[in-house]
């Protein structure tokens, strides 16, 4: 099995990449990794840097474009309001053009809940599970299972992964099995809004109280409460 060891000794800029990769979010800094594989002279500290044009204090002009610099009120809409579940979530309402995105950080209270049941979207996703052990990074930690299709094929991951979801293509239920460390989980819609229809009765009647079923037409909820939906807890 080949594995890729970064070297954490010495330099500056390994340094920073250690520093990096210690932070519960190491993992997902893929700059500081591209930064850890790069030739030693082409690091982030040689680097030119930008030309920096000093912004006018409270006026920045791209702030727009960060969920930390948004206003609550930009920045709670629809399930951007659910700070308790999504470590970061961002849709076509809360940043112009920016396609639908959630990262969330699962622990073991997400094996306690059925999890989401067989829907549908109109455009196609992709579902990410990542580790957060950076000795360990090709383990995730946790499994999960997920059926695929009408015909409700079982599959088991274990490792971290990336599933791609086609539009229209029917999948889940999507259930967290097991949790000995915390992972990260991440769904991406290629979609600035979740389009979505749920399938009830894929289900056998007595589970469909317990799965998390969303209905949604995509349409702006800017303004709205969010729908009524059972959701799973955050990582405790
Ligand atoms: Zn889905």
């Amino acid at each position: 099995m080949s594995h890729i060891r970064i070297d954490k000794r010495n330099t500056t800029r390994r340094g920073f990449v250690r520093e990096v990769a210690a932070g519960a979010a190491g993992v997902a800094v893929a700059g500081a990794l591209r930064a850890a594989l790069a030739p030693a002279n082409e690091g982030l500290i040689a680097a030119p840097g930008p030309m920096i044009q000093a912004p006018v204090p409270g006026e920045l002009k791209y702030r727009k474009y960060f969920t930390t610099e948004l206003k609550p009120e930009e920045l709670e809409i629809g399930y951007g309001a659910m700070k308790n579940m999504f470590m970061v979530f961002c849709d076509g309402d809360i940043i112009e053009g920016c396609q639908f995105f959630s990262a969330m950080l699962m622990g073991e209270s997400a094996t306690k809940v059925a999890g989401h049941g067989p829907h549908k979207h109109r455009d196609p996703e992709v579902l990410v599970a990542l580790g957060t052990d950076p000795d360990h990074p090709h383990e995730l930690g946790a499994e999960y299972i997920i059926y695929m299709g009408p015909e409700m094929e079982k599959h088991v991951v274990n490792k971290p992964s990336l599933v791609f979801i086609p539009g229209n293509f029917i999948h889940c239920p999507f259930t967290v099995t097991k949790v000995t460390r915390p992972f990260i989980f991440i769904e991406a819609q290629y979609a600035q809004k979740d389009i979505e229809t749920s399938f009830r009765d894929l289900v056998p009647a007595d589970m469909r109280n317990k799965y998390i079923f969303i209905d949604s037409d995509g349409s702006s909820q800017k303004g709205k409460t969010m729908p009524k939906a059972k959701m799973p807890p955050s990582a405790k």
